[in-house]
């Protein structure tokens, strides 16, 4: 195998954590939006969090995609508490959720450093599922914006296919000079970060925070935490 040259990182629960900014965000737009700021915040927390899981399985298994999760997610829960509602106020929703989980989202100065230190010595780039605003927000959020080059970031919604989808990978490969094995992704979904990468020739390294079982054999390393990274890198 020849040594790594680009080393990609997934985004959502790899360089930035749903639990740090998920639930204050949520509530704080409860909060704030028209429609849900005279409910009870808990209770609706408790209903969008259930429903939240429930679709979250279904975007992880191809269900259905990240836009109609979004809308599903709001339209679901205010159906759940007996609200009628429409699409256009379930994604004014989203649109006021991500000003509100942007501004609770914080760069991680210690994963930072590691990726300056990577930098130093391997091309170093983003694979992401999600719409290319939001997901260049997060990234603006947490510090990391301008430090990975524009032509490293891939996102499923400009690209047009989401991760584990072979074409997502091979638009990696068309668009930068490196053979697949030359690739490294590192991300916490064993399917759409190590096994989906791993099929098209490219290796992998597993962020397992949560300590579940893997889905195979296959990974370069699995790790607990990203600094873990360092001295298998550097
Ligand atoms: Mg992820």
């Amino acid at each position: 195998m020849r040594p790594i040259k680009l080393i990609l990182f997934d985004l959502d629960d790899t360089l930035v954590h749903f639990d740090d900014y998920y639930e204050a965000s949520v509530k704080d737009t409860f909060k704030s939006h028209f429609f849900t700021r005279d409910m009870n915040i808990d209770d609706l927390y408790g209903v969008f969090d259930e429903v939240n899981r429930a679709l979250v399985q279904k975007l992880d298994s191809q269900q259905i995609s990240i836009d109609e999760f979004r809308i599903k997610r709001f339209l679901f829960s205010m159906e759940r508490v007996g609200k009628m509602t429409d699409v256009d106020t379930a994604l004014e929703f989203e649109r006021l959720y991500q000003r509100v989980a942007k501004s609770n989202m914080k760069p991680n100065e210690g994963v930072n450093k590691l990726i300056a230190e990577l930098k130093d010595f391997y091309q170093i780039g983003v694979i992401t599922n999600g719409s290319k605003d939001w997901q260049y927000d997060k990234l603006q959020a947490i510090g990391l914006n301008s430090v990975f080059p524009k032509d490293y970031v891939f996102i499923s919604g400009e690209i047009g296919f989401e991760k584990p989808s072979p074409e997502i990978y091979h638009h990696v490969l068309r668009s930068s000079s490196v053979q697949s094995d030359q690739v490294l992704v590192v991300g916490d979904s064993w399917i759409n970060d190590v096994m989906g990468p791993i099929q098209q020739g490219m290796q992998a390294v597993w962020l397992n925070k949560k300590n579940q079982a893997p889905g195979g054999p296959g990974p370069l390393a699995v790790i607990s935490e990203l600094e873990e990274l360092r001295k298998i890198l550097l």
